[in-house]
């Protein structure tokens, strides 16, 4: 049932909104369509929180939104969706346009199919795309709003605000939830699980995102969280692992893990996560993570290279020492140690290049600290993933594993001019 809520219930500061989302919606309505700001933008609105992107959502078709706007781009074939475009380069900012879906059940996604191949056009009003194999895709089955709004996950989530009116379209009691603090998924929260197992780790993320605001996940939409896991069998790697990176890297990773372990989720999402999450409470782990959070708060980038490299490190230091202790020299010793490692944790993942390759390098700088003469520190200083590396020694020298001086000689040598950076390599010995 549609609720149309004023600006005196729900409160949201207008200052908040993005000029250029204003623009798109406004632009919309003028041409006669329906258009919103709509998703976590709204939410973030309602808690008073600056959003980081907006979505808007419109009954026009994306070829009816592309050709309102001078840059915008069709995106996507399962999930067609347009890219309205604002100026140019660093300070480019995109804003995504996509047309009112159709709640389909599975179910009803076959009677569409069935429709589409004897019937062509009996299900008027709405528009099909139609893959090769002459299967509909069901993600691109235009819809009302209401139904829209129904196959979006959370209550919370599934709100429309118009900033000309300053309305909120509310039809699952998204505001009232958003004043309890209730994380609630729209319908059947086991069917829904079922319909898109990803909704699981979904709910793990937003109850951490927003647990710092007071929100807890309803019990309806706890409960089932643990049996649907095998679920995830049918989910590709490479979207778990995506979906653990949002887990980790979004500034919530610390609350991610206590909510994995307060639905019984803390095995068997993804091998690397289940790892995270058992070594959680190690210092060196802890720090990391931490440390993530913190960095994520300040706005500065964070590497799931980096975090990954922490959380094996003690797999490929044990592998190290094993060897050294066998008389292998050390560099040698300690790329084998890194090889076995990626073997038996990443086995998963190798197809990911550029991460394996980030992390060998943090691990393989780790000797060269130790060695502070001749022109060994100016090279080291200059590599471009120096920072990584240094940034890992300086969590190795806060939980004791090697000195504090080094850690502090390398972050003055790394900022020094020439004559001082000579200075200290003399005063090493
Ligand atoms: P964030 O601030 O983390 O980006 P968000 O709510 O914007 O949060 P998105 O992943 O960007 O999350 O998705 C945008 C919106 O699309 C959601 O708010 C929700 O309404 C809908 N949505 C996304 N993924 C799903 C899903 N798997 N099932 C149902 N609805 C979804
Ligand atoms: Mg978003």
């Amino acid at each position: 049932k549609r609720e149309d809520v004023p600006a005196t219930v729900h409160g949201i500061d207008p200052s908040l909104v993005d000029g250029r989302a204003l623009d798109v919606v406004h632009t919309l309505k003028r041409a006669g369509y329906e258009a919103y700001i709509v998703g976590g933008a709204v939410r973030d609105l309602l808690l008073g929180l600056r959003p980081k992107d907006f979505d808007v959502a419109t009954n026009a078709t994306p070829e009816q939104v592309k050709a309102l706007f001078r840059r915008a781009f069709i995106i996507g074939r399962r999930f067609r969706i347009v890219h309205v475009v604002f100026g140019r380069g660093r300070e480019h900012e995109v804003i995504e346009v996509s047309t009112f879906r159709a709640y389909l059940d599975n179910a009803a996604a076959e009677q569409v199919q069935g429709n589409e191949r004897t019937a062509k056009g009996e299900l008027a009003g709405m528009k099909h795309a139609v893959d090769a194999s002459g299967r509909v895709l069901r993600d691109n089955v235009w819809g009302p709003i209401e139904q829209d709004a129904a196959r979006r996950d959370f209550t919370i989530n599934a709100m429309y605000y118009d900033p000309e009116t300053e309305i909120v379209v509310d039809f699952h009691h998204g505001i009232r939830d958003a004043k309890k603090r209730v994380l609630r998924m729209i319908g059947d929260p086991a069917t829904r699980y079922r319909e898109d197992p990803v909704r699981i780790i979904r709910a793990v993320r937003f109850a951490a995102k927003l647990s710092g605001l007071g929100f807890q996940l309803d019990a309806k939409t706890r409960a089932p969280l643990a049996a649907a896991l095998p679920l995830l069998i049918d989910v590709p790697q490479s979207r778990l692992f995506d979906e653990m990176l949002k887990l980790l890297q979004t500034g919530h990773a610390l609350a991610s893990i206590e909510q994995l372990k307060l639905t019984g989720l803390a095995k068997g999402i993804y091998p690397l996560l289940d790892l995270v999450v058992q070594r959680a409470d190690e210092p060196f782990v802890k720090a990391a993570l931490q440390d993530t959070d913190r960095r994520v708060a300040e706005g500065k980038p964070v590497a799931p290279s980096f975090l990954l490299a922490c959380v094996l490190w003690s797999d490929v230091r044990q592998g190290w020492q094993q060897r050294l202790q066998a008389q292998r020299p050390a560099f040698p010793a300690l790329q084998e140690a890194i090889d076995e490692v990626f073997e038996s944790r990443i086995g998963d993942v190798s197809g990911r290049g550029k991460l394996g390759a980030d992390m060998r390098e943090i691990w393989t700088m780790q000797p060269r600290f130790d060695k502070r003469v001749g022109q060994g520190p100016f090279t080291l200083a200059e590599q471009p993933r120096f920072r990584a590396g240094f940034d890992f020694l300086r969590l190795r020298a806060q939980v004791g594993e090697v000195e504090e001086e080094l850690s502090h000689w390398w972050e003055t040598f790394s900022t020094a001019g020439e004559a001082v950076r000579r200075d200290m390599v003399e005063a090493v010995r």
